[in-house]
């Protein structure tokens, strides 16, 4: 079976978000009327795999699903968004990922996730996505994919020379075996912080430099409304400020980074345009509700930087 070659290929952690609003957090026992009531497709890795199909990337992603309804919207998403599945195993008798999100008065929520399906990828996909990886020009993953699975992809990818970039949301201890392999990491404020074991009051770069110096090649810091910040071992550090825009929500704002930063990689940019076109995107993401809606399209990062 032959496909066109892809330029990014993602270990795409994938989720249904069931998304509830109520007043309040729930107390142990309680049951709560809820006053409105959403599913939306989610998970970092599929999120950041659409961002950058919409910013023109030729996509495949290596996911597991579950043979049911929420797998079904995974594919039916993909496929809508251009994105080669060739490489997602659909497992009966197993569920696909889901987050139940509760969302209180005053926009703040809590989020369990059940990982389904997908915390059974594993070195053995890769194995069978190997072509398709090393033909690939950047490969990337979130921490929400087992990371068994994601230091073999990225092993592979360097011996072909493609680049490996590094999601580390949510953020959890990673060997540095594993940021060795990483050409670029792009946490947020919060997660490098964690990453690095550092308090929240230490400097970012102090942080990145802590990772710099554990082998990761680069790191690009999103920072929110003050934007990217990018820190390469022996040279400045860069800034791109955050763009002025009327936030509607910040869903997905990290993943749409992660995503058009991958595509224009794959397009050949040099790290520091890279980084402001993915800034670019991630704020015209901000722009609109939930996460796969408001992302832009190329010719809208564009119009934003012309
Ligand atoms: P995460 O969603 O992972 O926590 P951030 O909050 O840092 O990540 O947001 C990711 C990126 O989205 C930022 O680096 C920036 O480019 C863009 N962004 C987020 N919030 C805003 C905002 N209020 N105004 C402009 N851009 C934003």
């Amino acid at each position: 079976m032959s496909h066109p070659p892809c330029d990014v290929v993602c270990l795409a952690s994938w989720n249904a978000d069931l998304v509830s609003r109520v007043p309040r957090p729930l107390a142990r026992g309680e049951t709560l009327m809820a006053s409105a009531f959403e599913v939306s497709p989610g998970g970092k890795g599929s999120n950041a795999s659409v961002a950058a199909a919409r910013q023109g990337a030729r996509v495949a992603v290596l996911a597991r699903i579950g043979a049911d309804d929420f797998g079904r919207m995974a594919l039916d998403l993909w496929q809508r968004e251009g994105i080669d599945t060739a490489q997602v195993e659909v497992v009966e008798g197993e569920r696909s990922g889901v987050a139940q999100i509760w969302v209180y008065d005053g926009g703040d929520n809590s989020i369990a996730v059940f990982a389904g399906a997908g915390a059974g990828l594993g070195p053995r996909h890769v194995e069978a996505a190997a072509s398709t990886l090393a033909a690939a020009r950047v490969v990337m993953a979130p921490c929400e994919v087992p990371i068994e699975a994601t230091q073999a992809a990225f092993a592979l990818a360097r011996q072909h020379g493609v680049t490996t970039l590094l999601n580390p949301a949510p953020a959890r201890p990673l060997p540095d075996a594993l940021l060795a392999l990483c050409d670029l990491l792009t946490p947020n404020e919060g997660e490098l912080l964690a990453l690095a074991g550092l308090g929240e009051d230490a400097p970012l770069e102090t942080a990145a430099q802590a990772l710099l110096a554990r082998g990761a090649g680069a790191v690009m810091v999103t920072c929110g409304a003050d934007g990217v910040r990018l820190f390469r071992p022996g040279q400045p550090a860069l800034h791109e400020p955050g763009w002025s825009v009327d936030v509607i929500d910040t869903i997905g704002a990290g993943d749409t980074c992660t995503g058009a930063l991958a595509a224009a990689l794959a397009r050949g940019l040099a790290l520091p345009e890279a980084m402001r076109q993915a800034n670019a995107a991630a704020a015209l993401a901000v722009t609109g509700r939930g996460a796969i809606v408001a992302m832009p399209d190329r010719d809208g990062v564009s119009a934003l930087l012309a």
